[in-house]
Order: C-alpha cells, then structure tokens, then sequence
C-alpha cells in the first residue's frame, strides 16, 4: 500500500509499505481522512520523537475492511473513529487511572503505524463506532477535539466565568466552541490573523483583540472589570504563557495548551502567584475524553463547517509540510484517491 514514512529528522518520504498480518483482536481500516497536526510537523522537523520507521498520522477516521480472530463487536463496513493513544492498563500510572502518563504508552502515528497510508491496522480497543452515514472528515477531529476536553476539564470553567483563548488556529477554535457549551458568560480570543478572529466571532468569541495591539492587557482587563477567570493557551510560546499571567484574575486559572519547544522557559513572580492563588495547568493527551469527543461531533455541537480544512490526497501529502502560507487555511486533512463519501 502507499504510505508516507518517516524515516528521521526531514526524511519523509512517500513509499510502497507492506501490510503484516492481522493478530487477534486487531482490525484493518481503510483510512479516509487523516488530519495534519502541529506535533506531526514537530516530529518531521526533529522537535518531537517517533520510532524510526513509522507511518505518521494520528487523526484519522476510516471504515473496516477485515478483521482478526476474536473480534466480534465490530463489522466489516462500520464506520469508525480511532483513539491513537494505547496505554499498558498494568504500570503504576494505568493502576491510578492516570493513563496519560503510562510507561509503555504507544501512539497509532508515532510509535507505531498510523493514517498517513491506504491502510492502518488498530486493536479493537482503539475504534469508535460511528453513524452509517456520519461525515469521516468530521469524524478525523475526534482526536484533536478528544485533547481539547482534557484541556477543558484542566480548565475548570464555571457558569459566568470569562475565558480568554490565546491563539485561533485549529485548536482554538475548537476550544472556542467548548468553552461556550462550558457556560462561560464572556469569551475573548487573542489572535493576530484576521480572518481566524473573524470566524471565532462567528463560533462564539464575543471579542477579538491582536497580540499587538496597544493596551492589549489593559483592555482585556477592563472588558472583565480586573483580569480573565481563565485564561487557555493555544500557542506553546513562552510570550503567550506570559501574557496570560499578565491576563488572569486573582483566584484564577491557566491551561497552557500549547505545546512549546523544549528550550521555552518563563520567569514567575512567586509572591504574586502566592498572593494571588493563581492556577497553572498543563493539559497531556487525551485521557478518557475520545468518547466525549465522538458524541460531540456525532451530536452536532461542535461546528466544523466554519473552520477552512484543506482535502489533500495521500500523494501529494509532501505540498502540505513544504507549505509556508499558513494563514487561509486552518486544518489540512489527508485524503485516499476514490475514497470520498
Ligand atoms: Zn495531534
Ligand atoms: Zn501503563
């Protein structure tokens, strides 16, 4: 079959690959949209790990093709979303529920073969079933959707807070949409791309300010009369993680989403995070929260349709990594020749 392989650092590589046998309790999925993620860029660049070789790909969505022995819940033609996150259930972080940190944690697309291919084979652990006549592009956010709801539940949001989401990509524009279903009673986004902003006061926002905007923290502040109840960020720079400690209120709460390069680090006052009871929180893949994920979309309550995502086909998978313009379009998704609804 026709797989993108990662071979090291910018050795990617568009390649004939063998598919192995199936093992018990595995099926075959024939991938119909695998997204395009900031951590696949990362890896390709060197900035994050992954076995060598591997198919990258971890947001894919694809319907059953054939299965192992011992899988009887599912049915060659089911539609499904994957769960790339496979966790050990035996290490001291599965035994205490926090299975987000196992030991021997493998990843569909990182550590093992994903969706950037025709084919993926994935333990029956691993799939949701979806409607018959469910959108697969729609189904290929799950997981992206899946680690904003960790980030969420980091979040703590309470009915009337204000939130502030600092960046509109991808990512923010989703957290947009569950800060809303959250409760949150004001909702400001910080994004210098026009257009983004634009489309984030359709989502929900109710106010969209640029990074470089004069007064920037003075205004957001005053727009909540003394600082945002929380503050999510959505960009891995150390400028942005600072700007939401010059952004939250006493008492309130940071989710630092992004995921930043290793050499990032921040100066913290501690007499002000001590007076002042502020909340750092991280947010790491995406523990127990793919179903969540599964039924938002399926529901509809997640608006996808406002967020430009770019069809690429599987060959020409290379233009999107090569692609410097990244300000019109907002997602990309992989796509197999003749495999479209
Ligand atoms: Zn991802
Ligand atoms: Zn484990």
């Amino acid at each position: 079959m026709l797989a993108a392989v990662y071979n090291g650092v910018n050795q990617f590589e568009l390649a004939e690959y063998p598919l192995r046998k199936l093992d018990n309790g595995e099926v075959l999925i024939e991938v119909n949209y695998c997204g395009v993620c900031g951590t696949d860029h990362h890896i390709i660049s060197g900035k994050a790990h992954a076995n060598i070789p591997v198919i990258l790909g971890h947001e894919f969505s694809g319907v059953i093709t054939d299965k192992g022995h011992n899988v009887n819940d599912f049915q060659i033609g089911d539609k499904v979303a994957v769960d790339p996150n496979i966790y050990c259930g035996k290490c001291r972080y599965c035994r205490k529920g926090k299975v987000q940190f196992c030991e021997n944690h493998q990843a569909l697309g990182v550590t093992v073969d994903g969706g950037f291919a025709e084919y993926v084979i994935v333990p029956t652990s691993q799939i949701y079933l979806l409607p018959n006549n469910f959108d697969l592009s729609i189904a290929a956010f799950a997981e992206p959707l899946s680690c904003c709801l960790r980030g969420i539940e980091q979040a703590e949001i309470k009915p009337g807070d204000t939130v502030t989401i600092i960046g509109g990509g991808s990512i923010g524009l989703l957290m947009v949409q569950l800060v809303k279903l959250s409760g949150a009673a004001k909702i400001i986004l910080v994004e210098p791309i026009e257009s983004r902003k634009q489309i984030g006061l359709k989502l929900g926002v109710d106010i969209a300010f640029s990074p470089d905007d004069k007064n920037l923290v003075k205004s957001i502040i005053d727009y909540n009369d003394g600082g945002t109840d929380v503050a999510i960020e959505c960009v891995g720079k150390s400028e942005t993680v600072e700007l939401s400690l010059k952004l939250i209120a006493k008492g309130g709460t940071i989710v630092v989403f992004g995921l930043a390069a290793k050499d990032e680090v921040i100066e913290l006052n501690l007499q002000e995070l001590f007076r002042n009871e502020i909340k750092i929180h991280n947010s790491f893949l995406n523990p127990f929260t793919f179903d969540a994920a599964v039924k938002l979309l399926v529901s509809g309550r997640i608006n996808l349709n406002g967020i430009p995502t770019s069809k690429i086909q599987l060959k020409d998978i290379k233009d999107i990594f090569n692609r410097v313009d990244h300000t019109r379009i907002i997602k990309s998704q992989v796509t197999n020749k003749n495999k479209e609804e």
